[in-house]
């Protein structure tokens, strides 16, 4: 059976302004599986023109912050009993495995709005008490109009780190999901009006990127914040549309992290994260250890246990709850990864295992003998596919994990608390993983360097980005 995903816009689901649809092809099945409303600019506009509605008429903006947090607390509960229909969404846009979806992207999300709503709740205001007879404080207003726009590789728990905060701090939202994974946000918008989230609050627009949706919120003069998640060059794009209008923005980008391991690490372990790291999400995860530095002395030791751990992952069906590999998101995207085994092979670098799997799949893929400045080392694959160099001391690590255009996260395994310590002030990231990898404090600032990210959310970072802060200086007259 196809199903339906409409627009959302003023609390009805619509479908565009002309009528056009598209079809989300399920990547495991390789068939379309559902039909979604494709957008235009003119979709674009309208949504805005709801939202705007919505943040002038109120009453989302002046609302009590504990009164909004309980309604997203509402949409948290509404996720989790809603949890499967959620899972099976993105699983059946994108192909990630069901495990995953279900046992971290849709916990994850509902996470979001029970966190961003609370942290809303306790950080409202600073005081600065002056000495002369004045009295200063800051007022931490909603910015207005949030353009907020995803990427495919983790649909729903991206949406939500997204529209969560900027929900919290009183904004209203108009989200363009990725076009490969459109399903996830009309439910999440459907559950928001259940909720009780006023109409025109949560906007969904469904349609493409350039000289489409995309392009029409990055230039539109009514948002006041663009959130992105995506790639660089896109990133790169939409800060020069934004700069016509000086729209505030925060993007997040891609990646190409580096996961150094030295030699006194304990291996079990650090094979075992760096399996993590570089295969979640079929290796569709900007923040993947996909290059991985070994020290020499162990370098054949660790090589042997990762390549075994990585040929016993489960590769196949994304609704089979043992699969740890699924299809690749869409044919091309299949064709990019492949294609980087092939240019590994052509630049002179040797791909240990893996290779093509059935269907859209890629095996978990070792690449060896690649140099530093080869491009498989230098750019983003975004597929199950690692470069493993060796490398001979600490200095040697950070300059190789430094040496690339990106600078989203790295990974260390070490049991030398100063190395850590040292290195990771020698890295030039966003993150720093020591020991392990993808463990989150929704508090601490997450965004990237270099052509990484412009920005930090997260916590207060996402207070700061959400909110338009306002000084108010009032003079008290003397008794
Ligand atoms: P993408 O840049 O192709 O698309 C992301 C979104 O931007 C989509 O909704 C797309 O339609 C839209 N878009 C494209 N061109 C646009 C334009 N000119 N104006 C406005 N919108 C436009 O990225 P993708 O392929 O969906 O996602 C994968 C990329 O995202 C990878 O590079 C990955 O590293 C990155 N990513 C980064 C993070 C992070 O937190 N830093 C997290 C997840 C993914």
């Amino acid at each position: 059976m196809v199903e339906s995903f409409g627009h959302i816009v003023g609390g009805h689901e619509v479908p565009s302004v002309d009528g056009a649809t598209f079809q989300s092809v399920d990547p495991g099945e390789r068939e379309p599986w559902a039909t979604v409303a494709l957008g235009s600019a003119a979709d674009a506009d309208r949504a805005v023109a709801a939202a705007r509605t919505a943040f002038d008429e109120g009453p989302w903006p002046e609302m009590g912050y504990p009164e909004r947090a309980e309604v997203l607390h509402r949409l948290a509960d509404l996720i989790e009993a809603n949890a499967e229909a959620l899972a099976l969404a993105d699983t059946a846009d994108m192909g990630k495995p069901i495990s995953e979806t279900r046992g971290h992207d849709v916990p994850r999300a509902a996470q979001n709005f029970r966190f961003f709503a609370d942290h809303a709740a306790i950080t409202a205001a600073e005081a600065f008490p002056m000495a002369s007879g004045y009295h200063a404080f800051a007022q931490y207003g909603p910015a207005g109009v949030v353009a907020a726009i995803a990427p495919w590789n983790f649909p729903l728990m991206l949406a939500s780190w997204k529209v969560a905060p900027a929900l919290a701090w009183g904004n209203t939202v108009v989200l363009k999901p990725a076009e490969q994974s459109p399903a996830s946000a009309t439910l999440l918008a459907r559950l928001a009006l259940e909720a009780g989230i006023p109409p025109g609050v949560f906007n969904v627009v469904h349609g493409y990127g350039p000289g489409s949706v995309g392009q029409a919120l990055t230039e539109s003069p009514g948002v006041d914040r663009i959130t992105f998640t995506g790639e660089s060059n896109t990133g790169r794009a939409i800060s020069a549309a934004a700069a016509r209008n000086l729209t505030p923005l925060s993007l997040e980008m891609g990646g190409k992290g580096a996961n150094i391991v030295f030699a006194d690490a304990d291996l079990d372990q650090a094979v075992e994260w760096s399996i993590k790291a570089v295969y979640t999400n079929s290796g569709q995860v900007c923040l993947a250890g996909s290059r991985l530095y070994v020290q020499r002395d162990i370098y054949q030791e660790f090589l042997d246990r990762f390549r075994a751990a990585a040929e016993a992952l489960v590769v196949g069906d994304p609704r089979d709850e043992a699969t740890r590999i699924g299809p690749l998101s869409s044919r091309e995207h299949h064709e990019k990864v492949t294609g980087y085994l092939d240019l590994a092979v052509r630049d002179g670098a040797r791909v240990l295992t893996g290779g093509r799997g059935p269907g859209w799949t890629v095996l978990p893929s070792v690449i060896v003998g690649a140099g530093q400045r080869d491009r498989v080392t230098q750019e983003e694959i975004f597929g199950p596919v690692v470069v493993v160099l060796p490398f001979d001391d600490e200095n040697g690590a950070v300059q190789a994990a430094n040496d690339t255009p990106y600078g989203l996260n790295a990974m260390l395994f070490t049991k030398d608390l100063s190395r850590a310590h040292r290195v990771s002030r020698a890295l030039r990231v966003g993150t720093v993983w020591t020991n392990c990898f993808f463990v989150r404090d929704l508090r601490a600032p997450f965004g990237g360097a270099g052509d990484s990210g412009v920005g930090r959310e997260g916590g207060a970072y996402s207070r700061e980005f959400f909110t338009e802060p306002k000084a108010v200086v009032m003079r008290i007259d003397p008794a």
